[in-house]
């Protein structure tokens, strides 16, 4: 093997999870917090300029703080990802969670002290060379610190959430955890899958029967525990809304499009426009339906691999799927080939396929040592190889952006899809044309039509059901049964109505619904892909210069709106529909070259 299939988090801290010089530098950052503390509590900047020398070294110290609490969270993140059983990483997890909540009162506090500088001392302040960088940073801060209640409300609502909130999502992951999926196969040979377990084989197993079969026992499943997974929907929705309320608004689209840095606007534009297109998938499902030798296309199928032509997919080794991930990214930047390259030689990459890690895929940046971790588990597939792809550009991304303060690197969920979807991308588009068959490419275009099909529908259906879920639940709580009842009808708009199944108990069993931190964990999706395959368009279009043009943009992800970031470096206005227009047209140009590959397969 070329290429070392786990990561080293050795030289992180050394000694594994249990490491003394990590649980000592918890330690120091905790008193080190105090200090920071004192020093923000003898910052008077309403006072005068000479103030702003002390917000200087303010600025430098907190930098230090959060970028070592960041280092011991991703460093015992990434043990527990690896050893998911080991129980004793949680507590340690829980205590780094307590710092940053320390940190985060620190942080209004800031913010408050932004808001009493009046307007014009604020514009000489943010004008100064010490500041000039993180300009946008700080007059977002100081907008959103003035809409805050005071400082002790702020801190007891923090305080509260622990339970009152974080508690829920965290309740959540333990009903997850108990849930269990009984399931006999055509053998009649009963077993009992976790939830997990349950999931992978209904959207990736190749059998027809297996799927649908997996697929009624997880609806069933998750029924049985609809009660207590619809409280726990009902009281962290109810949580939220009540701190908007106390916040002056009943608007629960206000925070997640804040964090987002987009206008309603843009969100209505998207929309409008992946409305529009919905169509053209119909011909898509039907086709899909009938390579699958079935009837209709039913939610089990939306990732469903397809086995045409009596070609199977050949598992790709993965030191084939590396070499073939450079060779493509250097096609588009150089840069993007070489931070590739470090991950793989430097071992930055955990994808060793066994048991005891966790599911799913994540990249986490390690702000001291400035490099990156990346987890997942690679099996083989061409959609493990996209993974790695997706991974390394948010790795990438964080790559062009680690020497900038932290506040400039703190680019929301929308453009953080961006990097890692236009990585993707290169990957999906350079496995097809290196397909030696029509079966193989038939293959390998539908699995590129997982992301389309993801994103113009199972995802809005996500929005739709959280947009109407939180209008019923402003005026009090929402039964399962209405829960069940607004996810089918928002499947249906999503998907055409042309679905044989659907997944009404989706609401209970998607983990999404129940992330406590981001609200709305679903349109940034959409915006991200749409917005790389607007990149991709402009990379094909652009003749050698792409590589500074693309860095430049993903250096601006966090300095402004993202509104002003497509004007300035892609020249295009989000809140006007052609943007998106042209990024379903490229959709369509897939959709098409499936069809009509594979037209004799069917007729
Ligand atoms: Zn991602």
């Amino acid at each position: 093997m070329k290429y070392k299939q786990n990561w080293n988090l050795e030289n992180i801290f050394p000694g594994g999870y249990d490491s003394p010089q990590a649980n000592a530098r918890l330690k120091e950052l905790n008193q080190d917090l105090g200090t920071l503390a004192t020093e923000l509590a003898a910052l008077d900047l309403a006072k005068d300029v000479p103030a702003y020398h002390g917000l200087s070294d303010y600025l430098k110290h907190r930098e230090t703080d959060i970028n070592g609490l960041m280092e011991l969270n991703v460093f015992w993140t990434a043990h527990q990802s690896a050893d998911f059983n080991n129980t004793a990483i949680g507590p340690k997890l829980a205590q780094v969670s307590e710092a940053f909540s320390t940190f985060k009162d620190l942080e209004i506090s800031f913010g408050k002290k932004l808001a009493e500088i009046n307007d014009d001392d604020f514009k000489t302040l943010i004008a100064l060379p010490d500041f000039k960088e993180i300009a946008f940073n700080l007059t977002e801060d100081r907008k959103l610190a003035a809409e805050q209640l005071d400082e002790k409300s702020e801190s007891i609502i923090n305080k509260l959430a622990i339970d009152g909130f974080t508690g829920w999502s965290t309740h959540y992951d333990t009903i997850a955890s108990q849930i269990s999926v009984p399931y006999t196969d055509d053998n009649g040979k009963t077993q009992t899958l976790s939830a997990g377990q349950a999931l992978n084989q209904l959207t990736g197993a190749p059998d027809n029967n297996t799927r649908k079969n997996i697929m009624s026992a997880y609806e069933k499943a998750w029924g049985s525990q609809e009660a207590v997974v619809g409280d726990t929907l009902n009281h962290l929705a109810g949580f939220r809304l009540q701190n908007y309320k106390l916040h002056g608004t009943d608007d629960f689209l206000k925070h997640p499009l804040e964090l987002n840095r987009m206008s309603r606007q843009t969100l209505k534009a998207m929309w409008n426009v992946v409305e529009a297109n919905k169509g053209m998938f119909i011909p898509y499902m039907d086709r899909k339906a009938a390579l699958l030798g079935k009837q209709t296309y039913d939610w089990q199928d939306q990732t469903a691999p397809i086995m045409v032509d009596g070609y199977e997919s050949k598992a790709i080794d993965y030191d084939h799927a590396a070499d073939f991930i450079v060779a493509n990214f250097r096609k588009f930047s150089p840069k993007m080939a070489d931070l590739a390259q470090t991950a793989f030689d430097n071992q930055w990459i955990e994808v060793e396929d066994r048991p005891g890690k966790q599911p799913g895929g994540y990249m986490e940046e390690i702000p001291e040592r400035q490099e990156s971790r990346i987890f997942l588990t690679y099996t083989g597939t061409p959609d493990d190889a996209s993974s790695v792809a997706h991974e390394i550009g948010h790795a990438f991304h964080y790559s062009v952006v680690k020497d900038l303060p932290e506040m400039r690197r703190s680019y929301a969920m929308n453009v953080a899809e961006t990097a890692s979807t236009f990585a993707e991308l290169v990957v999906a588009d350079a496995n097809v044309k290196s397909a030696t068959s029509v079966g193989e490419k038939i293959n390998l275009l539908d699995t590129k039509m997982n992301n389309p099909v993801a994103m113009f529908m199972n995802i809005r259906a996500r929005y739709l059901f959280e947009t109407n879920f939180y209008k019923e639940r402003l005026n009090g709580q929402v039964t399962p049964e209405r829960m069940d009842a607004l996810m089918l009808a928002a499947q249906k708009w999503a998907f055409s109505n042309h679905l044989g199944t659907y997944h009404p108990h989706f609401w209970a069993s998607k983990l999404h619904f129940y992330i406590d931190e981001i609200p709305f964990y679903n349109f940034p999706y959409t915006f991200g892909y749409l917005f790389s395959l607007g990149i991709y368009a402009k990379a094909q279009a652009s003749g050698g210069n792409f590589e500074d043009q693309y860095i430049a943009l993903l250096r601006d992800t966090a300095n402004m709106s993202t509104e002003d970031l497509a004007k300035k470096h892609l020249g295009v206005d989000l809140t006007k529909p052609d943007f998106w227009q042209s990024g379903a047209d490229l959709v369509k140009k897939d959709i098409d070259e499936f069809l009509k590959l594979s037209d004799d397969l069917v007729h």
